[in-house]
């Protein structure tokens, strides 16, 4: 089965086709990326409304030149969760594509497919996944067919919160891999000084130095925040070189909007912006491991896939794969392709449900902004046992 996949929830117009026989995955990607500020919702769909032909055009060319005319075997596209004026745009798209070619449309929930890429590349039978993208953050796992929340973000996505941060200090969109350059720059010279100390004067003004800080990890081993081991980009930095930035986590619940205004709030104090990136990340990473943790011990899984955007970032994956060693899991983040928003993982996603005959017909095809993962009923697990 070959199926075409469309994406386009928030700033990427892409599209793929994956060859369910050969698994491979040709995708074509157009990411809308202002000069300034983040991102609009109507810029978004107006680069959206021009993109998403072009992308669809180059994918549709390319598998009629290598499979003839009856390359697509079925149509799979993002029904949400995302921007409405988005998600509106490709889903006339492929509706259209799939009357066209007289196939099946498929409507793929965007958070379900960030997860399943990442068993589907890692082969691990029933993990714990951790989605850590722009606009989302959450842990799942599966049980009696449904993929159920077991945590997330109470407030902003991972991304966002960074994103408010380097918005704020003028940087464009996107900001997530400005905040990790800037960290590891602080890190490369804090490791460089030798003693991690920031400014000499054992003031005591930022974490590490008190019980507030300890990576609170389900399993009462009180690993430090910041406590890298020297391959990271957190290097030898000493846990007193970080801020005193709040962390909040609730069970396997956690929330970014206090530490994006306090992040906000240091850079208008004069503290340094690659300082404030390097504990921005420390802290909200921490926050993610912790619950990840805490999801592998009270669900019993032995296996964490990373997801979404932000999962491009070194530190966070090193974080989890330090966390996943120590107790004895496994760990698999996709290559970065599969990571960021990408129709790659739509039309994986979307040929396992055309093959289980989740298919959609187009009167029942509407978009839906706030699709939450636990509303797809899992149907191309079902002859597992899980
Ligand atoms: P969602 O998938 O929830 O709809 P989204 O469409 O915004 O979110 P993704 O492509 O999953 O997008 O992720 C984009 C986010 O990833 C942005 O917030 C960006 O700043 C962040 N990001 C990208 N690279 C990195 C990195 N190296 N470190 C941290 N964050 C990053």
């Amino acid at each position: 089965m070959r199926v075409l996949g469309i994406e386009g929830t928030a700033w990427c117009a892409s599209a793929a086709l994956y060859d369910a026989e050969t698994d491979a995955v040709l995708i074509e990607s157009d990411p809308y990326e202002p000069d300034s500020g983040g991102i609009h919702p109507r810029e978004a769909a107006e680069h959206m409304s021009e993109a998403i032909p072009e992308v669809v055009d180059d994918v549709l060319t390319a598998a009629e030149a290598e499979y003839g005319p009856n390359a697509v075997d079925a149509v799979a596209f993002s029904r949400g969760p995302g921007l409405g004026p988005c998600l509106r745009i490709v889903g006339t798209a492929a509706r259209a594509l799939a009357g066209t070619l007289s196939v099946p449309l498929v409507g793929v929930n965007h958070m379900v497919a960030h997860l399943e890429i990442g068993r589907h590349r890692s082969g691990f039978d029933n993990p714990v996944c951790l989605n850590a993208s722009g606009a989302n953050a959450h842990l799942l796992g599966y049980h009696d067919g449904r993929y159920r929340v077991l945590g997330e973000t109470m407030d902003a996505g991972v991304g966002n919160a960074l994103d408010k941060f380097t918005r704020h200090v003028g940087w464009s969109h996107p900001g997530g891999p400005k905040v990790e350059a800037a960290a590891a720059e602080f890190a490369a010279a804090a490791g460089g000084r030798g003693d991690g100390s920031r400014d000499g004067d054992g003031d005591g003004s930022r974490v590490g130095d008190g019980d507030e800080d300890r990576s609170r990890d389900g399993d009462g081993d009180e690993s430090r925040v910041g406590d890298g081991d020297g391959n990271g980009n957190s290097g030898s930095v000493a846990a007193a070189d970080l801020l005193d930035l709040p962390y909040v986590v609730k069970g396997m619940d956690f929330s970014f909007s206090g530490i994006s205004s306090a992040a906000n709030d240091a850079a208008d104090d004069g503290v340094p912006v690659e300082e404030i990136c390097f504990s921005l990340q420390e802290h909200v990473f921490a926050m993610l491991t912790e619950v990840s943790e805490r999801a592998l011990s009270l669900t019993g899984a032995d296996e964490l896939v990373l997801g979404g955007g932000v999962a491009q970032n070194d530190r966070l994956r090193e974080m989890l794969a330090a966390m996943c060693e120590a107790r004895g899991a496994e760990f698999h983040a996709p290559e970065p392709r599969f990571l960021r928003d990408n129709a790659g993982m739509i039309a994986v996603l979307g040929a396992k449900m055309a093959a289980s005959g989740d298919t959609i017909p187009i009167a029942e095809s509407r978009v839906d902004p706030d699709f939450r993962p636990d509303q797809v009923p899992v149907t191309w697990r079902s002859g597992e046992s899980v």
